[in-house]
């Protein structure tokens, strides 16, 4: 089954979600689990999920895939935002607990000036903390841009965190489009040869869902400025090539284009057309 879907607004619920992906033509999607900037997150309502757990099975909405908030910061030097890191973590893979068997997408955070070796000792330390032995969800580190002292730009840094971390079976991968091309990784010229480096870096085992951008960038510039499908750097026919990619087809695709509602219904056919 082909998957794709879009980030979505959290508003009003989990049932609300549901049914405003499947207006959208998605059967998969993206949400932030509480405000992106921070702050408390909204107590779950067991019969809302039901609802919702209900409605996915008679769609076949299948892969909820939430996004931490801009503002967690794993590695930050500042202790109050780590602690944020820690309990806004902890407290969301608690909730997503609800909704058994979903994943977790992180920023795994920016070292401000630390350096990169103790970026990584303090994200593989968070997990560290947060992860517990019987959670059902997989949680899943982000490709970034490399924009500033972003850690996760390269391949090699993601395997250096996953390395460290004790449950391993919790963790993943979710490659973003954008953020690959934007540090460097040649999506366009060379699909096939960024897999196999993925491959021999991280393992395909562990890319567990996609985030399908375009991009405003030329390639390396790290910036991190995504684009609308059809408008940026990544010709169509590139994307058409990663959506039909035989590793990357059978996972979730999430569009973060920038588009409101009646864009990403658009952008969600398209890249079906393209699918096929
Ligand atoms: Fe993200
Ligand atoms: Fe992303
Ligand atoms: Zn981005």
């Amino acid at each position: 089954m082909f998957r794709i879907g879009c980030h979505i607004s959290a508003s009003g619920g989990y049932l609300a979600m549901g049914r405003r992906i499947d207006a959208l033509g998605g059967n998969t999607f993206a949400f932030f689990t509480r405000n992106p900037r921070g702050g408390a997150a909204k107590d779950v309502d067991p019969a809302d999920v039901d609802a919702f757990l209900a409605f996915c099975k008679e769609k076949d909405i299948d892969r909820l895939v939430a996004h931490a908030p801009y503002t967690l910061n794993p590695c930050a030097e500042k202790e109050s935002v780590r602690q944020f890191a820690l309990t806004a973590f902890a407290d969301d893979l608690r909730r997503m607990e609800y909704t058994p068997g979903q994943y977790y997408n992180f920023h795994p955070g920016s070292h401000v000036g630390q350096g990169l070796d103790v970026g990584i000792e303090k994200i593989a330390e968070v997990l560290n903390t947060v992860l517990f032995p019987d959670m059902t969800t997989t949680v899943l580190l982000e490709t970034m841009a490399g924009k500033g002292s972003e850690v996760g730009g390269r391949f090699e840094q993601l395997r250096a965190i996953i390395d460290r971390v004790e449950l391993k079976d919790k963790v993943g991968v979710c490659l973003d489009t954008c953020h690959v091309w934007d540090a460097g990784y040649d999506i366009v010229g060379d699909l096939d040869g960024v897999m196999t480096a993925f491959d021999k870096t991280v393992g395909l085992d562990r890319l567990k869902a996609v985030h399908l951008n375009n991009t405003k960038n030329d390639r390396g510039v790290a910036k991190d400025r995504h684009e609308k499908l059809p408008d940026g750097k990544l010709p169509l026919e590139a994307i058409q090539r990663i959506v039909t990619h035989p590793v990357l087809e059978t996972l979730p695709f999430i569009l973060e284009t920038p588009n409101d509602e009646a864009g990403y219904a658009a952008e969600i056919a398209l890249v079906r057309r393209l699918h096929g």
